[in-house]
């Protein structure tokens, strides 16, 4: 039945490319809690579990985070995982990650172990196993996969105990990363263009990845002239119309903001279109909304 009752010990192997999606995304969110899914596959190694994350689905744009707490945008990620599990039908979800390097928690919180042991129990949920992987503090001064400390855990079903993994058991691989997608063709045309700004090549990335799997007719692109960057492209609206969208990128302060704009404009679009966004993927989602909101009232108006 419970094929982790013969478990004796836990052997984490993690690609090093899916930790660094984490550390991303913990530069990203300095101040609030912010996390992911971890993906990839399990083996039973006579009494050892090996775990071997390969792969981060990012929270996704509907994601709340505030200093103590933190929700995924659960449809974003069963999209993309279904999208992983058509290429590789053996992927498994492992777990999750989370941070509390902003609130200086060193482990995991009452409320978390609460919800991962719901999980893990749960009659719909595909393994007997649950892993947590939590970013506890910022190294200052160290790079790279150095850049931010990390603890382990594992429950299991029927099992109250929390086990954490002992670091002499954790191992980074080179192994490829399944999720985020090598997005190595865009951040190489970009990091060839203006100025190579670390900050915005990794701000792009992530608004690539999310674009392009909730609205992948929006394309990024380069203006030589101008050396502006801008994404472009039809979206979808309730009433079956399409509305020519353009996010532009534009310095401001060293900070990069996101202005969209739209064809054809409109009063609801032109008040949206003067605030700026901190990515493309959020200026696209309230200008989507805004334009649906514009429609769904007119349409109520000539009713009555
Ligand atoms: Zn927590």
């Amino acid at each position: 039945m419970n094929a982790m009752r013969d478990v004796r010990s836990v052997r984490i192997e993690i690609a090093g490319g899916a930790l660094q999606s984490v550390f991303d995304e913990c530069d990203r969110y300095d101040s609030n809690e912010t996390g992911g899914r971890m993906v990839g596959h399990f083996a039973l190694v006579r009494n050892t579990l090996v775990v071997r994350a390969r792969g981060v689905i990012e929270p996704g744009p509907k994601a709340r985070r505030t200093r103590t707490s933190f929700f995924q945008d659960g449809d974003y990620q069963t999209e993309v995982f279904r999208r992983i599990e058509a290429e590789d039908p053996t992927i498994e979800h492992l777990g999750n990650w989370h941070t509390h390097h902003v609130n200086g928690y060193p482990n995991l919180s009452g409320g978390d172990v609460a919800t991962y042991r719901r999980i893990v129990n749960h009659d719909l949920h595909n393994l007997d196993f649950f892993y947590a992987l939590l970013v506890t503090s910022r190294r200052e001064g160290r790079a790279d996969l150095d850049r931010y400390t990390v603890r382990h855990y594992l429950l299991f079903r029927g099992d109250e105990e929390v086990y954490e993994v002992d670091a002499r058991n954790v191992r980074i691989t080179d192994e490829a990363t399944i999720w985020p997608r090598d997005v190595a063709v865009t951040e190489d045309r970009l990091q060839s263009d203006v100025g190579q700004r670390r900050l915005a090549v990794a701000v792009r990335a992530h608004d690539q990845r999310i674009l392009e799997v909730i609205y992948p007719s929006l394309k990024p692109r380069l203006s030589a002239r101008s050396e502006t960057f801008f994404w472009k492209g039809p979206i979808a609206l309730v009433d079956g119309t399409e509305a020519e969208l353009r996010v532009v990128e534009v310095e401001d302060e060293e900070k990069l903001a996101y202005y969209p704009r739209v064809n054809p404009a409109s009063a609801e679009s032109g008040s949206l279109c003067e605030v700026p966004f901190r990515s493309a993927s959020e200026a696209v989602r309230a200008l989507e909304s805004g334009l649906n909101r514009a429609i769904y009232k007119s349409a109520v108006g000539s009713e009555s």
